[in-house]
């Protein structure tokens, strides 16, 4: 999982040169023409009328469509086998779009009133949607019920607003790099009723603000009917995961399972934020406790399935695997030694 939206994209314009006069042909008949290609994608039925692309992602006016499509059709073109794979590469040598470290444990948000009766549905599954980031990675958001009386595009003591609309989409969020205006985690009725692709309030909650995140979809690594979205603006963080909770359900092979954070989202969003304070709490109190076996005190870092801490002063380490949320102990030459449920450990450590 985890993929992230990237601060520039790499126009296939640079590799011309080795890529013409196919490219150039191809760009001259493509499969679906810019015309058709705008015409046919959705807007928001509201100012500033939006364009919704694959799904949930707005784009702001008819130049960032087109600059949709002319990257669309760059990944049509080398899937189609002319182009190389060298692109990829660069891409990974892009600036990620994530939250600074001074803003990323304070994303606040407010809910509009003007959900009604749906509010408090909201309100809670977003705390819980919310919750399940801070348990996989240091990220926090703090919701401010004080500023949900104004909780629109033009309210700054907010970090973004959760409003209401009718559209034809459940949801639909934004990345780091949006300005306030754009901040806004719009949520129509269906999102509060629905259960396609095995999908609940609280998924759709957690897929949204994955996007707040910086996390880009899932399934732009594969081919998914009707996906026109691109990868030219995206890192692959961990490999391709069937089960992240950034892939559309419909784009499974079981075409359901809903939204829900995997043990490879989780590495991800490690890797990209940090450990998740109730796991740093945890290595200090192991420290702190077992001076003799952890030493000296160590960083945290994630390799295989594993967030960990290694101890140069014994040679041992001190890790949770993600996959099992179980914590382990390996000694200097020793085999690994189960140390049961994370979850008991963090009351054991008072680090929850
Ligand atoms: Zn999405």
């Amino acid at each position: 999982m985890l993929s992230l939206s990237v601060a520039c994209t790499d126009g296939l314009q640079d590799d011309a040169p080795e890529l013409s006069p196919t490219w150039e042909s191809f760009r001259a008949n493509p499969p679906v023409r810019w015309e058709a290609f705008r015409d046919t994608t959705y807007r928001e039925p509201f100012a500033p009328y939006r364009y919704i692309v694959d799904g949930d992602i707005p784009l702001l006016d008819e130049e960032q469509l087109r600059a949709h499509y002319d990257a669309w059709l760059e990944q049509e073109f080398r899937l189609s086998g002319a182009g190389g794979s060298e692109l990829a590469v660069r891409r990974a040598l892009n600036a990620d779009v994530i939250w600074p470290a001074a803003q990323r444990n304070s994303l606040t948000y407010c809910v509009s009133n003007a959900f009604g009766t749906n509010k408090a549905a909201l309100v809670a599954a977003l705390g819980r949607a919310t919750a399940a980031w801070t348990a996989r990675a240091a990220v926090g958001f703090r919701y401010v019920p004080a500023q949900d009386a104004t909780c629109t595009a033009a309210n700054t003591n907010v970090l973004f607003s959760v409003e209401p609309v009718t559209a034809t989409y459940f949801a639909s969020a934004f990345f780091p790099d949006a300005a306030r205006a754009q901040r806004r985690l719009l949520v129509t009725p269906a999102a509060f009723t629905t259960t396609a692709g095995g999908r609940d309030l609280e998924g759709i909650m957690q897929h949204e603000t994955g996007h707040i995140l910086g996390f880009r979809h899932e399934h732009i690594f594969i081919t998914c009917t009707g996906n026109s979205e691109t990868t030219t603006d995206a890192r692959q963080v961990t490999s391709y995961d069937v089960n992240s909770v950034m892939h559309y359900p419909q784009c499974r092979p079981s075409q359901t399972g809903g939204y829900r954070q995997s043990a490879l989202d989780e590495l991800g969003a490690t890797m990209l934020y940090g450990a998740p304070r109730t796991t740093e709490c945890l290595f200090n109190w192991a420290q702190a406790t077992y001076p003799t076996l952890f030493t000296p005190a160590a960083t945290t870092a994630v390799s295989g399935n594993y967030v960990f801490r290694y101890y140069s002063g014994t040679n041992a380490y001190l890790g949770i695997d993600v996959t099992d949320q179980n914590v382990y102990y390996l000694p200097a030459g020793g085999a690994l030694q189960s140390q049961g449920p994370k979850s008991a450990l963090l009351t054991a450590a008072n680090c929850n």
